[in-house]
């Protein structure tokens, strides 16, 4: 896992609202990393768990916290939450990964 992560290097992630349906289940699995706005979508937050009320907001995913993500990212029924590395900006989880 730890040489996983040292390849991945750092890494963001970032929700497609105008895809988002609202269920929640990324709330669920990581409550740290995504919450529902009072518009009834989902939305990341910040480091310091604020509510990044912006769309495709992006937000830091701790490596603790990376499976959680992932496993949001699989689960997400609007196939709508995207990770990708920081430094390229290559998605690698998500839709668009390969
Ligand atoms: S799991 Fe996907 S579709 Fe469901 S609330 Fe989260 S981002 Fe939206």
């Amino acid at each position: 896992m730890t040489v996983q992560n040292e390849e991945l290097g750092d890494l963001e992630v970032w929700i497609d609202q105008d895809l988002c349906t609202g269920d929640g289940i990324c709330a669920q699995y990581a409550p740290e990393i995504f919450e529902l706005d009072i518009d009834g979508l989902a939305y990341v937050k910040s480091a310091d768990d604020e509510l990044l009320q912006d769309q495709g907001a992006t937000t830091r995913v701790p490596l603790p916290l990376l499976t959680e993500v992932v496993d949001s990212v699989k689960e997400c029924p609007g196939e709508c939450i995207h990770v990708r590395r920081v430094s390229d900006r290559v998605e690698v989880y998500g839709p668009d990964a390969e």
